[in-house]
């Protein structure tokens, strides 16, 4: 054979790494805990570090807020309450209108460090984590003077002391979520972050005091489960409002019944992609790959139940096991990744065990072939076929890169697997026929529907869950509603 031609087809034509550099970020050794509008060493003096888990390398160190620090907090929000529910809206506004414009300013160290503290690729720090966390900034910074039109011209009072607890798959965006509304409405926040994730959440706490923002309206309060636990007990939180695992969800309804405390509650979610034989299938094929790989599947509405119309079963999934190939693992930081690192040992741990139980239980598992780092947590993409209703990767919340793919024939057969649910979150929609759409979206259990995209976030958007869930809506007007007490 002629060396030149082998040379030639053995090219393998591949992207240039190109890693986003962190030379610009300015972190600090350690993070107090924020309050009264400064940092402040913990009462017991506790810190921790917080990983990288693309390298298991440590980023900073952290305080771990304890009850008497949850006790200060509480106090200083109640003292700062009065003043900054008396300011007139269109007041509140310039300062939440503040924060968005600085977290635009800061973007691109926002997007690095949430990057790095988290696992999750830049691309999408860079473009959907931090460009929408500004976005419900400047959402809610308009609805502070025009909370009347919000609510069906109720007259309405803010609730007081609010406690948040995030997650860690979206850390600055869950942040914004909770505290654009809370504090356009005339309330007071005090902020857990997720214990792997509290790096931006702090740089959010500098972000306030940029703003002049008064001491004591917003809290940041790193910890992890035992410090949220004392948050939602604390005497004088008046509101809590939650997203994470069900289990949590659960533990802290139970601790509020009885005690007038009100409470919203985002949980998780199994959530169905639904793919008609009548869709663009190459365009579903691409809003799969989203709707689950997105985020490693970190994502409490992930499209994590693939329902695909037998006519087109085979198809479907061998077109996406031919994209699933293409997809780019490893380094967060570089701007061509697809799918970073799992957030961290425990996450990853879960995953394996559910995966494994998928195997056992007789599903066919099929998991890209890619080279992994040697250090941090990483699960290669997998898909599972021959899933039967009752397995438990069709049944409980995987939160990684893991789809399951059942069928259905009829479209009263869809809805009727999509439903068939404990949760009930999102669903995702592929057709090509408008009505068959409207129909089925009006026959889901789900929040939050999906037609021919997925994974689609907007602040003028309400979202939340049916059933386990959860229940109360974040986002758009619907989202002021849970804040607001209706005084006449
Ligand atoms: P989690 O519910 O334990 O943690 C979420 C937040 O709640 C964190 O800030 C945590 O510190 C806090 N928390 C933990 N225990 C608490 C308690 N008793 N009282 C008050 N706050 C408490 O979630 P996890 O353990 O990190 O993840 C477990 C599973 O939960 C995941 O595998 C996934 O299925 C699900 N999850 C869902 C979401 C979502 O967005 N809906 C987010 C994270 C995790
Ligand atoms: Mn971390």
């Amino acid at each position: 054979m002629n060396p030149s031609v082998e040379t030639r087809t053995s090219i393998v034509w591949d992207y240039s790494p190109a890693p986003e550099s962190a030379d610009h970020i300015r972190l600090k050794d350690r993070y107090g805990l924020f309050i009264d509008g400064d940092f402040k060493d913990p009462a017991d003096g506790r810190y921790v570090p917080t990983i990288n888990p693309a390298t298991e390398e440590p980023i900073a160190e952290v305080a771990d807020g304890g009850p008497d620090d949850v006790a200060a907090a509480v106090e200083s929000a109640r003292d700062a309450h009065p003043k900054w529910a008396a300011l007139k809206g269109l007041e509140r506004a310039k300062y939440l209108f503040r924060i968005a414009r600085l977290i635009q300013e800061r973007s691109r160290e926002l997007a690095v460090v949430e990057t790095l503290d988290g696992g999750k690729p830049l691309r999408e720090s860079r473009d959907v984590d931090i460009p929408l966390a500004a976005a419900h900034f400047f959402h809610y910074a308009g609805w502070a003077d025009k909370l009347h039109y919000g609510v069906n011209a109720r007259e309405v009072r803010p609730l007081g002391v609010v406690g948040q607890i995030v997650p860690w798959n979206f850390p600055l965006l869950m942040a914004a979520w909770k505290l654009a509304p809370a504090l356009a409405c005339g309330n007071v926040a005090i902020l857990k972050p997720a214990e792997t994730t509290p790096l931006t959440a702090l740089l959010l706490a500098e972000i306030c005091q940029e703003a002049e923002l008064p001491p004591g309206v917003v809290t940041i309060l790193p910890g992890d489960g035992s410090t949220g636990a004392s948050l939602v007990r604390a005497p004088g939180v008046d509101k809590v409002a939650f997203t994470g695992s069900t289990a949590v969800g659960r533990d802290i309804q139970a601790a509020l019944a009885g005690t007038g405390a009100h409470l919203t509650l985002e949980l998780g979610g199994k959530s169905a992609n639904i793919v008609f034989e009548d869709a663009a299938l190459d365009q579903a094929v691409e809003g799969i790959v989203n709707g689950i790989f997105f985020n490693q599947g970190h994502v409490c509405c992930a499209g994590s139940r693939l329902l695909i119309q037998e006519s087109v079963r085979d198809e479907v999934i061998s077109k996406l096991w031919a994209r699933m190939g293409r997809l780019r693992v490893g380094d967060p930081m570089d701007k061509n990744t697809d799918v970073g690192a799992i957030n961290s040992a425990e996450q990853l741990s879960r995953i394996e065990t559910l995966v494994a139980a998928g195997e056992e239980e007789g599903a066919t598992r099929q998991s890209i072939a890619c080279e992994l780092p040697e250090h941090g947590y990483w699960f290669a993409p997998t898909l599972f076929t021959d899933v039967s209703p009752a397995h438990r990767i069709a049944v409980e919340e995987i939160f990684g890169p893991v789809v399951s793919v059942l069928t259905f024939r009829t479209q009263a057969e869809a809805i009727e697997k999509a439903n068939n649910s404990r949760y009930g979150l999102a669903a995702g929609i592929w057709t090509d026929k408008g009505s068959k759409a409207f129909e089925v979206a009006g026959a889901l259990q789900a929040g939050v529907v999906w037609q021919n995209t997925y994974n689609h976030f907007d602040p003028t958007a309400a979202f939340g869950g049916y059933k386990e869930s959860g229940f109360g809506r974040e986002g758009g007007p619907a989202g002021l509603r849970p804040y607001l007490e209706v005084v006449r």
